[in-house]
């Protein structure tokens, strides 16, 4: 990102917005410019406010270095990152040219812990088919970490397109996996070892907070615009990685809310015409689902497969997702098995 977009974009984010903010910085890597890192974090103490942010920085970890760790000690500075299953799952998605991304990622882990405290690392899990099998490795890799937070999630239809199909399987299978890792994730509660699943956590927080609505996939009209804004690299806007993700993959259209220069928050005819059709209880196979007051809409997903916002519901691989969810939820909190209690658990403390 260039140096001068700094200041007009979190001036835009101010008056957008108001405190508390968070801050993501993804890249790429974004410790390879951890020097650009720290400019936006000076700036954002001077504009949006010392303690008004809270400031994450999304990395493999594999270039974290002890001075990085003594200059964010005493800010609110979290690091967010991937594990993808044990050892050779991890590397075999996570693939770093003459490294070990796993035990790089690991090591981190650990140091943050140590010097920033066991609240300032999370991680996010992106099941692939290397992992369906074995949700027993993806627990047991977490507890062995010290973690006590894992949050799973399958892998999208946009990294379908990435990796040439690789990764693609259908939702009962994820589900099956994540029926699994559940059971297991209550044996180990039984004993004492508590890790809360955050996908899980999310979907009944929406069942039962009606104002719960921090997850951007569970919002109706989408969380397109109004949850989040994506500042790229090349000075452009996006309301969401989604739609960033589809400028990629149709360069000739204009996903974007202009540039930060020049932004066009008011008049972008796309995200206008995304938001105003993605309220679902007008959605065909929405306005009758028991899940409606609960779910969302993801415009983005659906222009990516159907070439409309807002998609066949027969067909969606975000609805059978979601559906699948509130149903293996409900039915758990219902039943007061072992799991459903430890759902309870997740929730009341
Ligand atoms: S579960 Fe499917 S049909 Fe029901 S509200 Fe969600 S997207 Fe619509």
């Amino acid at each position: 990102m260039d140096e001068n977009n700094i200041i007009p974009m979190l001036k835009q984010i101010k008056s957008l917005s108001s405190a508390p903010y968070k801050l993501e910085i993804q890249g790429g890597e974004p410790l390879l410019r951890f020097d650009l890192v720290q400019k936006i974090y000076d700036k954002a103490v001077i504009i949006l406010g010392e303690g008004q942010f809270e400031f994450v920085i999304a990395t493999s970890l594999s270039l974290l270095k002890d001075e990085m760790l003594v200059w964010a000690r005493s800010k609110s500075v979290h690091f967010s990152t991937s594990i993808d299953g044990s050892h050779v799952i991890h590397n075999s998605h996570r693939i770093l040219r003459g490294g070990d991304s796993f035990e790089l990622a690991k090591r981190g882990i650990e140091k943050i812990r140590q010097c920033l405290g066991d609240s300032s690392v999370a991680t996010v899990t992106t099941v692939t088919n290397a992992l369906l099998s074995y949700p027993e490795d993806i627990v047991a890799t977490h507890i062995q970490l010290g973690l006590k937070d894992i949050f799973v999630r399958p892998v999208s239809p946009y990294g379908f397109a990435n990796n040439n199909g690789t990764d693609e399987y259908d939702i009962t299978e994820f589900m099956s996996f994540y029926e699994r890792l559940l059971t297991i994730l209550s044996k180990y509660h039984r004993y004492g070892n508590k890790l809360v699943e955050h996908s899980a956590l999310i979907h009944i927080k929406r069942i039962l907070n009606a104002e719960y609505s921090g997850y951007a996939d569970l919002k109706s009209p989408s969380g397109v615009v109004l949850n989040s804004l994506v500042f790229n690299y090349d000075g452009r806007i996006y309301g969401s990685d989604e739609a960033r993700m589809l400028q990629k993959s149709n360069p000739k259209i204009d996903f974007s809310l202009g540039t930060i220069q020049s932004p066009q928050f008011k008049n972008s005819q796309f995200h206008q015409s995304v938001i105003s059709q993605s309220f679902s209880l007008s959605h065909p196979g929405c306005y009758h689902c028991a899940f409606q007051p609960y779910c969302g809409a993801d415009p983005c997903q659906n222009i990516s497969v159907f070439g409309e916002p807002v998609g066949d519901k027969s067909l969606s691989r975000f609805c059978q997702y979601h559906k699948s969810m509130f149903k293996l939820i409900l039915n758990h909190l219902h039943k007061e098995d072992d799991v459903g209690l430890m759902l309870k658990e997740w929730v009341y403390g």
